[in-house]
């Protein structure tokens, strides 16, 4: 009877262990570090985008198709950042689960709050890539506290028999992020108040967070190439304003930022906007890390 019950235990022991991996496709590689945080080895986790490319406009590669039919959870953005490459490929999954509204589907702006929501309507045939807010809320570190909060209780109505082996996860990432924080915010903190000109209105939430003022982008709307108006409108402003930066991805084309860093007198900072944007930019800590060390040098 009592060699029964050791088996009966060892058979759970097992089945506990060979309980499947939750399969977790990530639209940007930032969400799926978090969730790599998170889920730990129970969980197998692929991203879409790359870091080096820009999140509005990825290139949708045939095997995305076969990924996603085969995900138990879908993490996406939202605020339309992915609405311009990511609706086809999930209908083309055939995958219920993942569908928005089902439970294998995570929106994260829906627990974040969006800088810049327009109050009234924006005219979409203008081509503003942002017409409901800002959607790179992923530059705001202390964003992964929501972030990881809402993986975490997805991953755990998923797969509840590792609840609290996602909930320890996720109190430990969020002790590591204060903690790095403090550090962040240490090394920032002289910066502030300094202007800076972006690309793209990607680093709202970055400025906003570490209280740089942002003085205008390159782009004269998001998702619009800079044009000769504009940029002869914006280097007299700048300069007359004193910008010491001009922050652009490095995945940017470089002449137009060079040309103004050069007109305003401003230094040109490459800050990439996603986990593996950069060599050595391999999780959510090391995105800031990178970025605050590139912005900080030399000053
Ligand atoms: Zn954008």
């Amino acid at each position: 009877m009592k060699n029964l019950s050791i088996l009966f235990l060892m058979l759970c022991a097992a089945n506990a262990v060979a309980e499947k991996k939750l399969n977790i496709v990530a639209t940007l590689p930032d969400y799926a570090a978090i969730a790599r945080a998170i889920g730990g080895d129970r969980v197998t986790v692929t991203n879409l985008a790359k870091g080096t490319e820009d999140p509005h406009f990825v290139d949708a590669r045939p095997s995305f198709v076969r990924v996603l039919n085969k995900a138990d959870l879908l993490i996406e953005g939202g605020a339309e950042l992915e609405i311009g490459w990511l609706p086809p490929l999930v209908a083309g999954a055939r995958n219920k689960a993942i569908l928005t509204g089902a439970p294998g589907h995570l929106t994260l702006a829906q627990y974040i709050r969006l800088l810049e929501v327009p109050t009234t309507p924006v005219d979409r045939s203008m081509g503003d890539v942002h017409p409901i807010g800002n959607p790179h809320f992923n530059l705001d570190p202390l964003n992964g506290k929501p972030m990881s909060a809402a993986i975490a209780d997805k991953l755990s109505a998923l797969a509840p028999a590792n609840a609290s082996f996602f909930r320890a996860n996720q109190e430990k990432f969020v002790q590591e992020l204060d903690r790095k924080f403090a550090e962040w915010k240490k090394v920032m903190d002289p910066l502030r108040g300094t202007k800076v000109v972006t690309y793209h209105k990607s680093f709202d939430y970055f400025i906003e967070r570490f209280g740089l003022e942002l003085a205008g982008t390159l782009e004269p709307k998001p998702g619009i190439e800079p044009s000769p108006t504009h940029i002869n409108a914006l280097i007299p402003q700048a300069k007359a304003e004193g910008v010491k930066y001009i922050i652009i991805e490095p995945n940017r084309p470089r002449r137009t930022p060079e040309y103004v860093a050069d007109a305003v007198g401003a230094k040109l900072v490459l800050l990439p906007g996603l986990v593996g944007g950069a060599e050595h930019v391999d999780n959510y800590f090391e995105l800031f890390d990178y970025d605050i060390a590139q912005i900080t040098r030399g000053r």
